[in-house]
């Protein structure tokens, strides 16, 4: 009779199934696991379940849904879990299309050509979410938390960070061009009821163009092809010659204009004054260091000569 203690794969796999539907997830994993374990006739069900479940406790990772997406090819038809059913083929292209949009918004970049790419890569998981979920809700991430994000709300909001994405790339080459990228984001954000305020403003850095205060060139890109530095303009030192020109000082403000190789040179030019003098009081300060340190020994041997003689 002590078998009778012992459950097979299948009464475990029936037991994980009553902790699923009081969504007591971790108890119900380890059971499933002892039933694969015990070779239950469920066994390939039992691993998209683990699976299933291990997605929805990291939404963000991109691998979860891919070894879901794997499992999954070992049934056919429809999953069921707790009390909802999932259709296999519609789980598995909705576990790819996820896996690449959070591979694509978690890759790196911090260079101009990387900020393209990943841009591009946005969009291209905007397409696929687009085409292979649609105007359905994210089966997975409604089951976890209850969200009605669809794949076309998700898609357009990666079509937004993608164009915005590229134009920040293409800013330093090419401004009229990055201000195109942020007037194709801007219309995204507004179809996702968003202000767009964002896109406007670097549209509007993008495309402003000044006249270099100090050399007299003109430069399009606030931000990167020109800066504005605090300085005391005089009314009569703002040219009367301008005409025509683009402005050199904010009216009204006590900013100038300077492009960016004006304004690097200054900068360069004020750092290396800067650490100039930061290493000559280093340096004293570390002579004024030492001289107190000898001080210190000084007066300490003293004091054991002294006490020593007390002693004595
Ligand atoms: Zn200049």
């Amino acid at each position: 009779m002590v078998f009778g203690f012992f459950k097979d794969g299948n009464e475990l796999f029936d037991e994980a199934q009553e902790l699923i539907k009081q969504k007591e997830y971790a108890k119900a994993c380890k059971k499933l696991r002892s039933a694969i374990e015990k070779e239950s006739d469920d066994s390939n069900l039992a691993r998209v379940m683990i699976e299933f479940i291990e997605v929805g406790q990291s939404l963000n990772d991109a691998s979860k849904y891919r070894e879901l997406s794997a499992s999954l090819d070992g049934i056919d038809g429809t999953f069921d879990f707790g009390l909802s059913t999932f259709d296999v083929k519609e789980l598995k292209e909705e576990c790819d299309a996820m896996a690449v949009a959070i591979e694509a918004r978690n890759s790196y970049a911090n260079s101009n050509t990387d900020m393209v790419i990943k841009g591009e890569r946005l969009i291209e998981a905007a397409k696929i979410l687009q085409l292979k979920v649609g105007n359905d809700v994210l089966a997975i991430n409604e089951y976890f938390n209850t969200s009605t994000l669809t794949g076309t709300r998700l898609s357009i909001a990666l079509m937004a960070e993608g164009n915005e994405l590229i134009a920040d790339g293409t800013f330093w080459n090419d401004p009229k061009k990055a201000a195109e990228y942020q007037q194709i984001a801007y219309n995204f954000r507004r179809q996702l009821g968003e202000s767009g305020e964002y896109n406007q403003r670097k549209i509007r850095e993008y495309t402003m163009t000044c006249t270099c205060w100090i050399c007299g060139r003109q430069a399009t890109g606030e931000g990167m092809h020109f800066f504005r530095m605090s300085a005391d303009v005089s009314p009569e030192h703002v040219r009367a010659e301008e005409g025509e020109l683009a402005p050199s000082t904010e009216p009204g403000s006590p900013m100038i204009f300077v492009c960016k190789a004006c304004y690097t040179s200054i900068s360069r030019r004020a750092d290396a004054i800067a650490k100039e003098y930061h290493e000559r009081s280093m340096a004293e300060l570390e002579s004024v260091r030492r001289q107190m340190m000898a001080e210190v020994a000084r007066l300490d041997s003293r004091i054991t000569s002294l006490s020593m003689r007390i002693r004595n």
